[in-house]
């Protein structure tokens, strides 16, 4: 049985806030830029996540998906998400992305999150992998782990 395997998106997969802030010093007089069109289809990936992402997709012991929460205020996210992901990582992701507002329902082995609560990561029974913590500070960290470590 592959190792069922979910990504979150912002700030694991995409440089979400970095890009919040980039924003509101731009522009100070707008309290949410991630409510603006186009915020989120325009985010830039994460220094080494798309080719982690490619390398899970290509190895048979590994079913990855990407699991992101929805900004519920900015109804385009939903969109925008989308379309980020087909950008950066084709149609094959398109069909694994979730959309959830309670990641404690995904059944699988591993969450990479940046965070260990807030959208049911706490209730995730896999393993929750914090990503930008000492342990997984990066992708190249986890890629070790991955493939070096846990398919062993
Ligand atoms: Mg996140």
């Amino acid at each position: 049985m592959p190792k069922i395997v979910y990504v979150d998106m912002d700030d694991v997969l995409v440089n979400y806030t970095e890009a919040v802030t980039f924003k509101k010093l731009q522009k100070p007089e707008q309290a949410y830029p991630q409510a603006e069109l186009g915020f989120f289809s325009c985010l830039a990936p994460k220094v080494g996540g798309i080719a982690v992402m490619k390398k899970m997709l290509e190895h048979p012991e590994i079913e990855p998906y990407i699991a992101t929460a929805p900004s519920l205020q900015n109804p385009l996210c939903y969109m925008e998400k989308r379309i980020w992901v087909e950008q950066y990582l084709g149609m094959e992701y398109v069909s694994r992305l979730i959309i959830i507002p309670n990641k404690g329902l995904l059944k699988g082995d591993i969450l990479i999150d940046d965070h260990v609560e807030g959208k049911g990561q706490e209730f995730f029974k896999g393993d929750l992998w914090q990503f930008g913590s000492i342990r997984f500070p990066d992708w190249s960290a986890v890629e070790i782990e991955l493939f070096n470590n846990f398919l062993r």
